[in-house]
């Protein structure tokens, strides 16, 4: 073992909210488990590979598996979809326009010369506007295609009667914004042209305090990617009068 496995990043976790956030895998997914310290429940977004080191940490915190999201369909980020879904219970939900992705694990991995993960039973196929619900937690699912077709970012308003600085609102942003960056379109499915009105018209509309959590790296802010982004620079639909 050359590297040692990284910890979990520490995030807050208090009586308000818990999250944990772990790379997972060989690209290094961030993998967000968030729970409600009051009753107990969680939704996993991303668990892309190394399922068990997920389910520690949903045991650390006795936490109970509501529903398990994946923000696409690439492999890193469905990988351990299934072991999770068969030790939880707990049902699977990606957006639509990613079943054709997620049908064909067995590319993705020859791309990346890895062995194929048995694919998990998808439960529930999300579409722009809906609402995950779990604990005392909302989360509204916004469709932001061009990383992939099926790509979704997962909003978690600001709780109510609540002001604990751990109140900003979250996004989880899979592979669509990353900080400083934004995500690769040259894969299959993938458009530029779209990401760009993605993040335009569904992103950057939201509070400059929201966090953004991305599929991989650091967290931002929408304000941060806002002022520094330089590819929110790019000319995209709407931008030309
Ligand atoms: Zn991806
Ligand atoms: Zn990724």
């Amino acid at each position: 073992m050359a590297h040692p496995v990284p910890d979990p990043i520490a995030t807050p976790s208090d009586d308000t909210i818990i999250h944990e956030i772990l790379p997972v895998g060989m690209l290094q997914c961030n993998c967000s488990v968030i729970g409600d310290p009051q009753t107990r429940e969680a939704l996993v977004v991303d668990p892309g590979d190394e399922a068990d080191k997920i389910l520690a940490i949903l045991a650390k915190h006795r936490l109970t598996v509501k529903a398990i999201v994946s923000t696409h369909a690439h492999i890193d980020h469905v990988g351990g979809l299934r072991k999770m879904q068969q030790a939880t219970g707990a049902p699977v939900l990606m957006h639509g326009d990613d079943m054709e992705l997620y049908r064909h694990l067995d590319v993705q991995a020859a791309w990346i010369g890895l062995r194929a993960p048995d694919p998990a039973e998808v439960d529930k196929l999300l579409r722009e506007g809906d609402t995950l619900r779990w604990g005392r937690f909302e989360a509204s699912v916004l469709h932001t295609p061009g990383h992939t077709p099926g790509s979704i970012s997962l909003y978690l308003a600001p709780q109510k009667n609540n002001n604990v600085a751990s109140d900003a609102a979250k996004l989880f942003a899979g592979d669509t914004l990353f900080a400083g960056s934004i995500g690769r379109t040259d894969l299959w499915g993938g458009s530029l042209e779209k990401i760009l009105r993605s993040i335009h018209q569904k992103l950057m509309v939201l509070p400059d305090e929201t966090i953004v959590y991305p599929g991989h790296g650091g967290v931002t802010t929408i304000g941060q990617e806002r002022a520094a982004n330089p590819f929110l620079e790019l000319p995209h639909p709407g931008r030309h009068s």
